[in-house]
């Protein structure tokens, strides 16, 4: 998305002045502001969005440069300024223009996060799963129905306000130092941060208003996961008082499949032939995260051939296309063979068509190897 131009950001034109700037900044700033849009993906983005503006256009010599060279002079990709609305949280905009909430007061407290507002919210722990997949459901993906156990605030709990913060969540301290006076604003020690107390719990319930609940949720789990790899569900976690509930951590376990290996986005199959189909060609059957495939086995078709069925791996994960199935062609040798057999096999050594007779060409097993997965 290409970058707004940060006077038409601010709503201020070229030749604004500091105040201009301030007071453009400070409005867009309260009407964006997290506390009045919980939840608002877009207005977060517009309050960042306002906040490189201002954060660049207040200071002269970041102006500067932002007229004559636009936004590449003041960082963009390059970093130069250290600073990118993009790579800024929530909590840098606080700690950076806390004045601009606080609208005045001692010049400490913008710097010492005094006129911080914003309530943070009491957070539910996350909960960790893990979850088994096999081969076909990773190839394909899978919708996965499951069942766990997760803390949520039980019916009939009857909630206080926190006497020690009158319900903010937050509680401010006053300390005086050589500076002069500085606040510091701290989560609750008394409710967590939740700005409620337990008034009246039912039994069962535990001393937070919590009890245990078993809930069934459905997984969309996207193609191309890899084992050990964590999905993160968002708000699906573990429920608080007067908060938001954590998340939801799936753990992807995949079980190893009877036939199949997955190497990257490929995925690889030992096929052994008998020596004759080796020798005279042939067709065959292979599984695949599909189903099985007929495959076709060349006459004079010599072990440790690979052989490439496309698009039969792995999708990836990001959307790059899909890996392959390599099928390695292994001769099976008997263990055993009867005396007619022997006979038999004695006829074809003997044979000039028998003697092994590699051209210069052919390339060896490591050669094979190094072509398909570099
Ligand atoms: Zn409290």
């Amino acid at each position: 998305m290409a970058k707004r131009d940060y006077y038409e950001v601010l709503g201020v034109s070229k030749s604004a002045t500091d105040q201009e700037l301030k007071k453009a900044y400070r409005k867009l700033a309260i009407k964006y502001h997290p506390d009045k849009n919980p939840d608002n993906k877009e207005a977060e983005e517009k309050f960042k969005e306002a906040a490189e503006a201002y954060e660049v256009l207040s200071n002269a010599d970041k102006r500067a440069r932002y007229d004559r060279f636009g936004h590449q002079g003041v960082g963009g990709a390059a970093g130069g300024g250290g600073f990118s609305g993009q790579g800024m949280s929530m909590d840098d905009i606080f700690s950076q223009f806390g004045d601009i909430f606080g609208g005045g007061g001692s010049p400490f407290e913008s710097f010492f996060g005094g006129g911080r507002q914003r309530t943070r919210k009491a957070v539910g722990s996350n909960i960790r799963i893990k979850l088994k997949l096999t081969l076909e459901d990773i190839t394909n993906g899978v919708e996965k129905k499951i069942k766990y156990t997760k803390k949520v605030v039980a019916d009939g709990v009857k909630f206080d306000t926190c006497n020690t913060c009158g319900g903010r969540g937050q509680v401010t301290q006053v300390t005086n130092t050589f500076l002069g006076q500085m606040q510091s604003t701290t989560t609750c020690p008394a409710c967590g941060g939740s700005g409620k107390t337990i008034g009246s719990r039912p039994a069962g319930a535990d001393h937070q208003g919590l009890t245990s609940k078993e809930v069934t949720t459905t997984l969309n789990i996207p193609a191309g996961v890899e084992d050990g790899m964590q999905l993160s569900v968002n708000g699906k976690g573990n429920e608080i008082a007067g908060g938001i509930p954590g998340d939801l951590i799936v753990l992807v376990e995949v079980v190893a499949h009877e036939h199949l290996k997955r190497e990257g986005n490929n995925i690889i199959y030992n096929l052994y032939i008998d020596f004759p189909t080796a020798v005279l060609g042939g067709d065959l059957e292979v599984p695949t995260v599909s189903g099985r495939v007929r495959i076709k086995i060349e006459p004079g078709t010599q072990a440790g051939k690979i052989l490439r069925l496309r698009n039969k791996g792995v999708p990836d994960i990001n959307g790059y296309g899909r890996g392959d199935q390599l099928v390695q062609v292994n001769v099976w040798t008997p263990q055993k063979v009867s005396n007619e057999e022997k006979d038999i096999l004695k006829k074809l050594r003997d044979s000039d068509n028998f003697k092994p007779n590699p051209d210069k060409n052919e390339k060896g097993f490591f050669d094979r190897m190094r072509e398909y997965f570099s």
